[in-house]
């Protein structure tokens, strides 16, 4: 069966240089899709992967990434938004560079779309009242 899993992954010097999607594409037959990526002056850095493809082949690429050195960690659980402290300001909607935070035009109440979310954090510090959380 066909799935979408996203993924964040740290890597060091010492593996920056093994190919993650070269790895997922050609022993798994995966779709990956880099969301976001930093690396930093040393060279180490992390990324936000989404990848498509089989289940059974996702769990085995997940394995073979953590033999490989990565620091692999599923992202499940990604923005949250405490209804009862957010009052739809609207100041995080400009934020979000997936477009998952929105405004109703209708009936000015915000929306999200969890499934965009690539848990980049931008949005965190948006809120006044610390509505929304992050858990990665
Ligand atoms: S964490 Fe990033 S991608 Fe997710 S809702 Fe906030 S700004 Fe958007
Ligand atoms: S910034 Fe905070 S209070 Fe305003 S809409 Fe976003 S989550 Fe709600």
């Amino acid at each position: 069966m066909m799935t979408e899993k996203k993924f964040k992954i740290n890597f060091t010097e010492s593996n920056v240089q093994d190919s993650v999607a070269y790895i997922l594409v050609s022993e798994f037959d995966l779709r990956p899709n880099i969301l976001k990526a930093e690396i930093s002056g040393d060279g180490s850095g992390v990324m936000i992967l989404s990848l498509v493809g089989d289940e059974e082949k996702l769990v085995k690429a997940e394995e073979r990434l953590e033999e490989a050195g990565f620091d692999i960690k599923e992202l499940e659980k990604r923005i949250h938004r405490d209804e009862c402290l957010c009052w739809n300001c609207g100041a995080c909607t400009s934020i979000c560079p997936t477009g998952c935070i929105s405004m109703d035009p209708k009936t000015f109440l915000i929306n999200f779309d969890d499934s965009k979310c690539i848990a980049c954090g931008a949005c965190l510090n948006s809120c006044a009242v610390h509505a929304l959380g992050l858990h990665i």
